[in-house]
């Protein structure tokens, strides 16, 4: 019976969740949930200089933000160091790891001739096969592993196809540091094997990295998982992806106003299809997702792309749901105002929000179009909007008050006809009418209708904010 698929997101905590390590996670996500498996967390957090305990934390809120459960408990890559330690010195008792005396010095002196003679700075396995007996005193040893010394080393990668490398490429690199860590190659290849796991996919700056790592496989006389080696995300220019470009962290997206499903949707398809099918639910990708429609090619990071995909999951957001994640995002952002009125105006912003979400591409831009619920007068006008309000525009206003004022019935249609029959009265469109109430009650130039603006702040707020605007004219 083939193995239980066990994939992994093995992050170094040494800054924010980049978004190019969450779209890597989604895909190990993906492949273990398509294939009933499990979906294990490693923390590399063997740089103790740049390993960080909010870095840490960063990564569990931005997979948790993104639904991307994990199983098990996360594994701790420092903790293990005592298990990396003892591979290796199993690796020296099979006799494919030896201890390289080597000094620093010796070790610049070496990289200095290759280069003088025009050849890679490679380690030239001058401790291979020399007796320990000659190891100079006082000199703490590193350990290297025994690459093959030729012939090639080929990592059959599902995304690359196969790639080969030659021997002569590879040196006999450090496995175990003389303070006795583990090298990064060797913690990956210990955990890995340890863990179970059946699928490695990360991202192509591995590529090399597996070559190597299979050495130590081989050494061990463990199989090799099966790997998938997915292309890295590029700017829209193709060049490497810039913050400018996106590369940012997951919370930024957050704070930026993206839906979790939005981000999903979007990384998923960057790099990877089905068909045409542009959007599609977790649930959608986890029936769907195969290795074999992996990209080969670098995917192009696009803003407005992931722009317009969530707007579709704002549009079609329940009103509930994205209440809580405007108050959320407010408050997050800092906009106490913001998070403060919208609490305060619940039912209001939970009747307007249909009429705002087709309005909107990210949740800052619902709090946004909801300001209007709560602003206080009187409203700052936005220059757009203030542009409508001509002196005989707030004319207009000041005269069409003074109808609405008699209007008993406070609904839709009896303000509509009131302003309809305003309007013909002054040989006016009806937009005419609106654009510059529209200004006058949002201080903006998007809003809702404004008959629905009228009904949802109420009669004497409306009263007073046309008041504000008509008698400055
Ligand atoms: N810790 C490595 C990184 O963050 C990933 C290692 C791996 O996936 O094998 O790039």
């Amino acid at each position: 019976m083939a193995k239980p698929v066990v994939t992994r997101f093995a992050p170094s905590p040494t800054g924010y969740l980049h978004i190019g390590s969450a779209r890597t996670a989604l895909f190990n996500w993906a492949y273990a949930r398509r294939h009933g498996g499990k979906m294990l967390l490693r923390i590399e957090d063997t740089d103790r200089e740049r390993s960080t305990e909010a870095a840490v934390h960063a990564i569990f809120d931005g997979l948790t933000w993104l639904g991307l459960n994990w199983d098990d408990e996360p594994i701790m890559q420092f903790s293990r160091a005592e298990r990396h330690a003892e591979v290796t010195r199993e690796l020296l008792a099979r006799g494919h790891a030896y201890y390289c005396y080597c000094s620093p010095e010796d070790l610049a002196l070496m990289r200095e001739e290759a280069r003088a003679a025009g050849r890679p700075p490679r380690y030239d396995g001058r401790w291979r096969d020399r007796d320990p007996s000659e190891a100079p005193a006082g000199v703490a040893p590193v350990i290297r592993i025994k690459a093959p010394q030729e012939g090639e080393i080929v990592v059959e990668d599902h995304v690359q196809g196969k790639v080969v490398f030659k021997a002569e490429n590879l040196d006999d690199f450090i496995i175990l540091r003389s303070d006795g860590t583990p090298t990064y190659m060797h913690a990956v290849v210990v955990d890995d094997h340890d863990m179970d796991v059946t699928h490695i996919i990360r991202g192509d700056d591995h590529l090399t990295n597996a070559a190597r790592q299979i050495v130590i496989y081989n050494g061990m006389g463990w199989k090799v998982p099966e790997m998938a080696h997915i292309p890295l995300i590029h700017g829209p220019d193709g060049a490497k992806l810039s913050k400018r470009h996106g590369a940012l962290g997951v919370g930024a997206y957050r704070q930026m106003g993206y839906l979790p499903e939005a981000m999903i949707n979007y990384l998923a398809r960057l790099g990877w299809s089905h068909g045409d099918a542009e959007i599609l639910s977790m649930q959608q990708l986890v029936d769907w997702f195969d290795l074999n429609d992996l990209n080969k090619g670098a995917a192009r990071f696009d803003f407005v792309k992931l722009e317009s995909i969530n707007g579709h999951y704002i549009r079609e957001g329940k009103p509930d749901r994205l209440y809580e994640v405007m108050v959320a995002t407010a408050t997050e952002a800092g906009r106490d105002a913001d998070a403060k009125g919208l609490a305060e105006n619940k039912k209001t912003v939970l009747a307007a929000l249909p009429e705002l979400q087709p309005r909107a591409k990210t949740v800052l831009e619902l709090i946004d179009l909801a300001q209007f619920i709560y602003s206080t007068r009187p409203l700052s006008i936005e220059p757009a909007a203030d542009e409508q309000l001509t002196a005989i525009a707030r004319a207009n206003i000041g005269e069409f008050a003074e109808i609405l004022r008699g209007v008993n019935d406070w609904s839709i249609p009896a303000i509509d006809a009131a302003a309809r029959a305003f309007a013909e009265s002054k040989g006016l469109k009806l937009g005419k009418v609106a654009q510059p109430l529209r200004a006058a009650l949002t201080g903006r130039t998007v809003s809702p209708g404004i008959f629905e603006v009228m009904v949802l702040i109420g009669k004497d707020e409306t009263l007073g904010r046309l008041s504000d605007q008509a008698i400055r004219s």
